[in-house]
């Protein structure tokens, strides 16, 4: 969803505080695709700091769908994001601009919100996703697909125990 800024950039420097919808229902990563469970509306607000300046202020949370890093189920990870940023909309752009690409949320004289949140959802990635502390990782599966004569034989053994 875009955030047209013309009121913050004009001479009054009218600041727009806004409850916008976020448009993606996945998120791309590398080759990667994680479908957004839940998500809610993104409250922005963008404030005037000085010359081209402007300072962006943002929170929402929402849930993805992350594989667990030993079993591959998928885990709905919540996300809560909050992040203040300033962002200089002069046409210059600084070495630091471009290497981070900092300015890739905005369009023009709009606000990107949809990116924007790509970016902190990029910074708030865990480093570890398990769908529980003691996931044993895929040694289930491999039960699950035990050959069937293999499985009753167990089973036999199982009832000759008990
Ligand atoms: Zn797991």
């Amino acid at each position: 969803m875009l955030v047209d800024l013309t009121d913050v950039l004009s001479e009054q420097h009218k600041t727009i505080e806004t409850d916008t919808n976020l448009e993606m229902k996945e998120y791309r990563r590398e080759k990667e695709t994680f479908p957004i469970a839940e998500k809610q509306q993104v409250h922005i607000v963008v404030e005037y700091v000085q010359d081209a300046k402007i300072m962006i202020t943002g929170d929402t949370s929402l849930m993805i769908k992350i594989p667990c890093d030993r079993c591959l189920e998928d885990v709905n990870t919540p996300f809560d994001l909050k992040f203040t940023k300033e962002v200089d909309l002069s046409d210059e752009v600084t070495e630091a601009d471009e290497e981070l690409d900092e300015k890739n949320f905005i369009e023009g004289h709009h606000l990107n919100v949809d990116q924007l949140i790509c970016n902190e959802i990029l910074v708030a990635w865990p480093m570890k996703v398990l769908c529980s502390e003691d996931c044993e990782g895929i040694v289930y599966e491999k039960d699950d697909a035990l050959d069937p004569r293999m499985a009753a034989a167990l089973d036999v053994f199982k009832n000759f125990q008990s």
